[in-house]
């Protein structure tokens, strides 16, 4: 496994690999893994990959001047060791000068899709992920990119920056792994301490009785979030940023019960913020 610090060292190893035939699948993630950022090195492999980068970076362009950048989670030696286990080929570690120029003034803009939602509440976040997703992209010229539908609104985003900017890489995105309660995996689950964690599942249960409501027949959007804050409510100490039901491409309120449909969800537990999100698959209408 190639430890690459610089741009320069992973193009050099992915070129290596390139003219040997070998298809590149690029994972990026900011560290501190779990069985979901896992999943998605083997959900590269079943795609096809036979060479896998895994990048690492926490990338201050995503984090706003309020957010967790500076107390992220990070374990590089533990990381280093289930990258090895998985036989990744190319762990793509960068400082933050190695990946931004200093003097740097291009960006890149997620429009539309930056400002709702998620966006709404953390200004700047899917811009930051845009440019450092490009970025990545133009650094390893993968031919598969794996992202988790865990952050929904980041693979839209991401979705729609490959088609727009003509970005020459299949995108897949993996399902979210849970744990038994319904949590979903994340390296922000360590901040919760014991009893926060034990409250942490109403997320996903609120998130249920939503798509429950929908798939029983509810074509109310107001009635499915209402449905959606009661569950919530029955949770002392939790601060919901939202509870939503919207359409899974614009992540605005939907216009159409037969399309495809999304209930996608922020609470606070403690200085702890916590996201989820469950698709619902709609047959009349892709
Ligand atoms: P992160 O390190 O949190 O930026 O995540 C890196 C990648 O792993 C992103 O594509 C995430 O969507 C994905 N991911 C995070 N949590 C999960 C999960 N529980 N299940 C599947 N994928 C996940």
């Amino acid at each position: 496994m190639i430890v690459a610090r610089t741009i320069e060292e992973t193009r050099v190893a992915v070129a290596a690999a390139r003219a040997q035939g070998l298809r590149v699948a690029l994972v990026p993630t900011m560290g501190f893994f779990h069985e979901g950022h896992l999943s998605l090195i083997r959900e590269a492999r079943k795609t096809g990959a036979t060479f896998i980068v895994v990048s690492i970076f926490v990338n201050p362009k995503q984090f706003g001047p309020s957010e967790d950048f500076s107390r992220y989670p990070r374990g590089e030696e533990r990381d280093r060791a289930l990258l090895e286990s998985e036989s990744v080929d190319v762990i793509f570690m960068p400082s933050v000068e190695a990946m931004y120029l200093a003097g740097a003034t291009t960006t890149v803009s997620a429009g539309r899709l930056s400002k709702v939602l998620e966006g709404e509440r953390r200004p700047g976040h899917f811009d930051g992920v845009a440019v450092v997703v490009l970025k990545l992209f133009d650094i390893v010229q993968p031919d598969i990119a794996v992202f988790g539908r865990k952050d929904a609104q980041q693979c839209a985003v991401i979705d729609r920056m490959v088609r727009d900017l003509d970005v020459p890489v299949r995108l897949v995105f993996g399902e979210t792994i849970r744990e038994h309660d319904g949590l979903a995996l994340s390296s922000r689950n360590s901040y919760l301490s014991p009893e926060e964690r034990k409250l942490a599942p109403v997320l996903h249960r609120a998130l249920r009785a939503g798509e429950e409501a929908v798939t029983h027949g509810v074509e109310n959007v107001d009635e499915v979030e209402k449905l959606m804050h009661k569950v919530a409510a029955e949770t002392p100490g939790l601060d919901v940023d939202y509870l939503a039901l919207v359409d899974p491409l614009t992540f605005e309120r939907p216009a159409d019960f037969r399309r495809n449909l999304l209930v996608a969800g922020a609470v606070r537990i403690g200085r702890t913020r916590l996201i989820d999100n469950i698709r619902i698959e709609r047959k009349a209408i892709p």
